[in-house]
Formats: structure tokens, sequence, C-alpha cells
């Protein structure tokens, strides 16, 4: 039986609750669709860092660099450990090391899901660049403190950076409706974006059945507002692309379903996949938070491990259960708790065997 070797990192606060609240539904959807998961628990977390002085162990990457995905809760806890001690400890390290340039995450209303917007019908997959552009880290300050004082951000864009984001971006479109949306600001920055539009136009005469259209980043986000179902794909820069994704997860109901994964399709190293959120100190501990966004990125593990099968049916149960909201987590006006949405995703699959 093909088996897949899964790093689990369940972290802190909700982290823990909603990955131990999917297991169940990833294994039993794994084993309808003949495979199982050797699953290895990495108990990294705040807390961890608290007693020991370290996010993660020195070799902590080399432990992970032998399993096949990584599926990771939520790590951090803002009022005991500062974000960039939990940041530059664990989450920064893994996708560098691992090069998960890609950072993708679906925008999908569920049936019967209540969102702010009008418009229900919508399914736009967002690809954005991981590594590199606005949140390069270049930059300095000069003069510190007088009046003369100088702050510098650099973006740093590469051919290969660029041209490998967007080339992700083009297959997916290619695998779905076959519109592929461009985010820049070329109109105001004349560098970077200028570049970035030469590669997507360099880049398009490779994919002719891939219908391209360039956007600025106000011009879309305003579009996934009032237009959102006309957006298949969309490829933007590490920050665009961050905006851009809190505005999806907004517009599909809430961090309670927004999934993501951060992929290298190359291949040859785990990619990770987690919930959009946080691990949410104000709700830890009671049963309130929502599992879907987890068990949806678990979706989108099995989907990247090419058990395809298994992920429709995992999204399948998750819409059935989606819609009767009265089964949902009270983030979503239900009034069951984490292991009740997450047993009922699981009692749903039954029905598809
Ligand atoms: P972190 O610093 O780790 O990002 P946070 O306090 O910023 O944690 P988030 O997880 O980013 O919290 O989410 C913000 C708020 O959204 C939470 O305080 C919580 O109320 C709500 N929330 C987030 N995720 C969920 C979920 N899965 N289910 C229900 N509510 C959620
Ligand atoms: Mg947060």
């Amino acid at each position: 039986m093909r088996s897949y070797d899964i790093a689990l990192i369940p972290g802190d606060g909700i982290g823990k609750e909603v990955v131990e609240a999917a297991m169940p539904v990833l294994r039993k959807a794994a084993g309808q669709n003949g495979f199982t998961l050797k699953e290895t628990v990495y108990p990294w977390s705040c807390n961890g860092y608290l007693e020991t002085g370290r996010m993660m162990p020195e070799d902590g990457v080399e432990q992970l660099r032998r399993h096949d995905s990584i599926l990771l809760g939520a790590v951090g806890w803002p009022d005991r450990v500062p974000d960039s001690v939990s940041l530059h400890g664990l989450l920064l390290p893994i996708r560098k090391a691992f090069d998960l340039y890609v950072n993708m995450r679906p925008h999908r209303l569920l049936p019967g899901v209540t969102g702010p917007l009008r418009a229900t019908d919508f399914d736009i997959l967002c690809i954005r660049e991981n590594t590199e552009g606005e949140y390069s880290g270049a930059g300095g300050r000069v003069h510190v403190g007088t009046p003369a004082e100088v702050a510098v951000e650099t973006s740093i864009f590469t051919r290969r950076g660029v041209e490998r984001v967007l080339r992700y971006g083009f297959e997916q479109a290619r695998r779905r409706r076959g519109k592929l949306a461009s985010v820049t600001k070329s109109n105001a920055q004349k560098h970077s974006m200028v570049f970035w539009d030469e590669v997507t136009e360099a880049l398009s005469a490779e994919y002719p059945d891939v219908e391209v259209t360039r956007y600025h980043v106000d011009a879309i986000a305003a579009r996934m507002i009032t237009h959102p179902g006309s957006l298949d794909v969309v490829v933007a820069s590490n920050l665009f692309g961050d905006i851009l994704t809190d505005i999806g997860a907004a517009i599909q109901g809430g961090l309670g379903f927004a999934a993501s994964a951060n992929v290298n399709p190359s291949g040859g190293v785990p990619s990770m996949f987690e919930p959009v959120h946080g691990s949410a100190p104000d709700i830890a501990g009671r049963g309130l938070s929502n599992p879907i966004a987890t068990i949806w990125s678990g979706a989108l593990m099995f989907e990247h491990l090419g058990e395809a099968a298994a992920a429709k049916a995992i999204m399948a149960a998750v819409e059935t259960v989606a819609g009767a909201p009265e089964r949902l987590t009270p983030d979503c006006g239900g009034s069951a708790n984490t292991q009740e949405v997450a047993e009922a995703i699981a009692s749903e699959l039954q029905g598809c065997q």
C-alpha cells in the first residue's frame, strides 16, 4: 500500500487543537483511497522555546527533510514570545531550507457559508511569491534619530524568482479555467514591476492557451470585492500577495476557512501545509476553533502528493457539512465545537465509500 511520511508540527494555541481534530479526517480519507499516513509529531512551539531557548532543535530542518510533507497548525504566542522569534526560529528557516517559493491559497466560498459579499460564486487561487521581492530584508537606516534620518527597504526581484512563480501560476491556470491575473504596480514602480510585466509577457508566449490579464494591485484588490467571480489564478509578489490573500480569506468567510500551501514544485523536499490563521490565544483551549482551514490544508497536501481522489473526497465532505451552518463552530454562526465539526466531516466521508 502507498504510504506517506508526514511531519506534524501542531505548534501553539489552537494550532494543536485543529491538527488533532483534522488528523482522523485525513487518516480516514487516506484509508478509503488506498494509502496510509506515517505520522511523526514534532512538539516545536513557543512553550518549547521558553524551556529551551529554541523554537526547534539545531538540526530541526534536517529532521524534517526526510518527510514527504509537513502539516503545521500555528506557531506563535505574542504575549510571551515576540512574533519575530517564533517566525525566524521556525517558519522562515523551513521555507528557506526547502526553497518553498510558492505560497498558494484557495479562496472559494463553500456552498452554504455566508460571506460578506453579495457575490457568492467565486473560486480564486492566489499564488504569492514566498522568497524574495519586498520581504527580502535588504535595506537599512542612516542618521538614526536625527531629522535627517532615512530608512530604505529594497525589493529584490530576480529573473529566476519571478519566472518560476509565474510559471507555476500558468501551470495552475492551465489545469483550472485557463485565466491568469498577473499583479503589479508597474505604473508607479518602474523597475521591479516593469520587469515582472516583461517576464509575464515572455512566459505567456509559452502558454497560448492561458488568457493573461495584467492588473495593478489596487485595481485587483477592488475587483476581488466587486467581481470575484471574474478571477481564476492570481499571481502576485510577496507583499501584494500577502495583502490580497487577507482579502481572499475575508471574502471566503474568514480565517476559519483559509487554507494554505508552501510549495516547492520541483519536489525532492517536503512542502508545508498550514491554515492561514495563527494560534488565536483568545479562543485557545475552549473548543471554539474551526478545523476546516486545517482539513482543507490537508486536502491541498493530498493533492500535492498526487492523491487527488482523497483530496476531492475531503472537500466534498467539507462542503456537505458547511452546507448546514448549525453544524459549524461559532465563528460561522454554528454551535458545534472543534471535534464535532471534524467528526461530522469524517462521517460524511463514509458516504463516499
Ligand atoms: P498569531 O499571533 O499566532 O497569528 P493571533 O492572535 O493573531 O495569533 P489569529 O489566529 O491570526 O490570531 O486570528 C485572529 C482572530 O481570528 C483570533 O483571535 C480568533 O478569534 C479568530 N480565529 C482565527 N482562526 C480561527 C479559527 N480557526 N476558528 C475560529 N476563529 C478563529
Ligand atoms: Mg496574527
